[in-house]
């Protein structure tokens, strides 16, 4: 088991450190129809969602409130005004990559790499920005379209009663690797953008800092979009919230 788990881990890091903008992997498309979705109730996506963040959190060192990557996003967050019914969990990973992925049920998990080259402001829009995959329900349909062809799934229907009992650790891994790697569409990442974009003006932060996260990233990754194609360029996106603001 623990030999899995560290297979696993090893796994994730090497898709994290192919993917250059958050919330990017490219393990699957999420908003292809490729996979067909599931359907689920609201109530099956949070149980899914909760066992793969507890999965994730389990292979990724998680920063304590008093670490220091604990107290800034505490002080980032503070405050922070979300729609209604959201029930956020947002916390840090202490891992190098630049990244940031949100689930169904609300959960956001922010890298430290992302937090040591972006300002607290830029740090607002990427959270804005996974809060918007969220509301807007691209999460739920990115879960939906994992969970459809996965083991767990399978395994839940065959013991008749239900997914948390279902469970094996391959299958859960591998369910919790495609989530966080989860890729969405072209318009998905505009929508976010948008989404981010008043997020930053209901909570008074600097819409000028989601055109210079996006500027970030185009100069460390470049404005290419080869690598996933789906994926709108950090340089174009940046031109469009330009517009927008
Ligand atoms: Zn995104």
């Amino acid at each position: 088991m623990v030999k899995k788990s560290i297979v696993i881990a090893m796994a994730m890091a090497m898709f994290a450190q192919g993917s250059y903008a958050f919330d990017l992997g490219g393990m699957i498309n999420a908003g292809s129809d490729a996979v067909k979705a599931v359907a689920m109730s609201d109530a099956e996506v949070k149980n899914v969602a909760s066992l793969a963040k507890q999965e994730s959190d389990k292979l990724n060192k998680v920063a304590t409130p008093k670490d220091q990557f604990g107290v800034r996003l505490k002080k980032i967050t503070k405050g922070m005004k979300t729609d209604s019914g959201l029930n956020l969990d947002i916390k840090v990973y202490l891992v190098k990559d630049v990244n940031a992925f949100a689930m169904a049920d609300g959960t956001v998990r922010v890298f430290a790499g992302l937090m040591k080259v972006m300002t607290d402001d830029e740090i607002r829009y990427v959270i804005g920005h996974e809060i918007g995959h969220v509301s807007l329900g691209h999460s739920k349909k990115a879960l939906q379209t994992v969970y459809a062809a996965s083991a767990v799934r399978k395994g839940a229907a065959s013991s008749g009663n239900g997914v948390a009992s279902a469970l094996s650790q391959s299958a859960l891994g591998d369910l919790t690797e495609k989530l966080v790697h989860a890729q969405f569409s072209q318009s998905q990442e505009s929508d976010a953008d948008m989404y981010a974009l008043k997020f930053i003006k209901t909570n008074g932060y600097d819409p000028k800092a989601a055109v210079s996260a996006l500027r970030k990233l185009e100069k460390m990754y470049g404005n290419d979009k080869s690598m996933f194609s789906s994926h709108p360029a950090p340089g174009d996106r940046a031109e469009a919230l330009e517009k927008e603001i």
